[in-house]
């Protein structure tokens, strides 16, 4: 029998690790709870209008359609024995009694990523609407259109102007992007198409406990980015901390102590993650530490302590150096996609009973994108900002979406709302996350230090 790899999580670091493995002498089974692999750093497009969720997802089997040694199964992994080797699964929803109670492996890599956190606040997630999941995308997407037709028909000033104001909480390049399309959204797009209401007038808030918007980037880029959300429209609050969401409004807290409650009806969640609960799993089975964040400490092969046939990569991890210091990469895709490379290429050393040098991350920059012809980006030295930015932002983001088709029509799509500010994909759909709960429409918290760089 060939060496059995069992792959978990078709994310960029699943996807890579099997992509790279494809030609070796070994069955790899890749098992995801869902059927696609989703381009995040676009699902905020989605969010708003701009890109249609099949140009931001892939069929996991289509991508691995000619993978003869590739099989994928859908299926929620639920756990994992060390000793046996073994993943435990479940049914997805939908499905019963259909997925395999296990799956044997001689190799097991584990790129389950990670989610939102609500920094204690859980009860907040009913109001708070994120874009990590495709689904959650297209429930920020209903929510936000909502809000512009219950304006519409709203004929009380104050309720109106609770439907009319948006809060993104965390600063970073998700809460950037997002604040900065609802903004063009209500500027530009939707001018014209509403009677009772002027979208121009909507209120777009960005918030973030720290003192600046992309806290991660050098401060001088932070500042055109300022510069450029101010330009759109967006009123930037930093050195607030979100202290309640209640789906009718956002309280801030202010660092003298005084507090500030803003009525909105639709606030999205682009702040701390918190690593899969697979992490941790692991981490019990295998004595590894975790962080704060609930990132399991892997050797610099990014294997489990004592366990050098399971790698652990992507958003999950943080790396013990050779030197013993703990290192935590940025939780962004081109890490996940190195480390996705540097796992395939373990393995089959490995298989050749050579020992694989400690994974080294090539750190090839930072972009964050804020609108039409406007980004930042620093590359190595290079510090760009504007037009220039922007279209570093969209060929990179181009070449790294996965699937021919779905380069040429986001190209597309790009391309005609350039020109014309449109956005096609403006459907409010009762897809799950995309209905308020009672007595609320939409509404998320701002957390202490709110914002995403460190998912990023
Ligand atoms: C809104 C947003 C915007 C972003 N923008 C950018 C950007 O512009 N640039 C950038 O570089 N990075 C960006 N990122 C970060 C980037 O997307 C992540 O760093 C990257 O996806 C991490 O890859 P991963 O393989 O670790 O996990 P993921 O890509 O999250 O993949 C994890 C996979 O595991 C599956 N899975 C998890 N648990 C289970 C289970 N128990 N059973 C079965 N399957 C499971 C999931 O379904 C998923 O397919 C963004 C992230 C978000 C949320």
């Amino acid at each position: 029998m060939s060496h059995r790899v069992v792959v978990i999580g078709g994310g960029f670091g699943g996807v890579n690790a099997v992509q790279h493995l494809r030609g070796a002498p070994v069955e790899i089974t890749l098992i995801d709870r869902r059927n696609f692999h989703l381009f995040q750093p676009l699902t905020y497009q989605v969010a708003t209008g701009a890109l249609s969720p099949g140009e931001v997802a892939y069929p996991l089997r289509a991508i691995f359609k000619n993978a003869d040694n590739v099989r994928v199964l859908l299926a929620e992994v639920t756990g994992v024995d060390l000793e046996s080797r073994r993943v435990m699964l479940a049914d997805v929803p939908g499905m019963e009694a259909v997925a395999p109670a296990e799956v044997g492996y001689d190799t097991l890599i584990v790129g389950a990523g990670s989610s939102y956190s609500y920094f204690g606040h859980e009860d907040w997630r009913q109001y708070a609407a994120e874009v990590k999941t495709l689904e959650s995308a297209i429930g920020v997407r209903s929510r936000i259109l909502r809000a512009f037709e219950a304006a519409e028909m709203q004929t009380d000033p104050d309720a109106r102007a609770a439907e009319m104001t948006f809060v993104v909480v965390g600063a970073g390049p998700t809460g950037v992007e997002m604040s900065g399309q609802i903004a063009e959204l209500a500027r530009d797009t939707l001018h014209g198409d509403f009677r009772a209401v002027d979208s121009r007038n909507a209120r777009v808030i960005l918030v973030d406990a720290l003192d600046r918007v992309l806290n991660d980037f050098p401060a001088s880029l932070s500042r055109k980015a300022a510069r450029s959300l101010e330009g759109l429209g967006v009123t930037i609050m930093v050195n607030r901390t979100v202290v309640d969401v209640d789906g009718e409004s956002v309280t801030l807290s202010h660092a003298d102590g005084s507090t500030e409650r803003i009525p909105a009806r639709t606030v999205v969640w682009a702040a701390g993650v918190t690593a899969s609960s697979l992490s941790g799993h692991l981490a019990e089975l295998s004595g590894a530490e975790v962080d704060r964040a609930g990132r399991i400490t892997v050797e610099p092969d990014l294997s489990l302590p004592g366990h050098p046939e399971v790698i652990a990569l992507g958003d999950m991890i943080r790396v013990r150096g050779s030197d013993g210091e703990i290192v935590t990469y940025p939780g962004v895709a081109p890490v996940a996609i190195q480390q996705g490379r540097y796992a395939a290429k373990a393995v089959a050393r490995r298989l050749e009973g050579r020992t694989p040098a400690p994974f080294h991350y090539v750190d090839k920059g930072n972009i964050a994108t804020i609108g039409r012809a406007r980004a930042v980006a620093q590359i190595k030295f290079l510090k760009l900002s504007g037009f220039p930015a922007w279209l570093v932002w969209l060929l990179v983001h181009l070449f790294y979406l996965i699937g021919f088709q779905n380069r040429v029509l986001v190209l597309i799509k790009w391309s005609v709302s350039f020109f014309t500010h449109g956005r096609s994909a403006r459907i409010i759909s009762n897809a799950p996350g995309g209905d308020p709960p009672a007595g609320g429409h939409i509404a998320e918290p701002a957390v202490r230090g709110a914002s995403d760089a460190d998912a990023r």
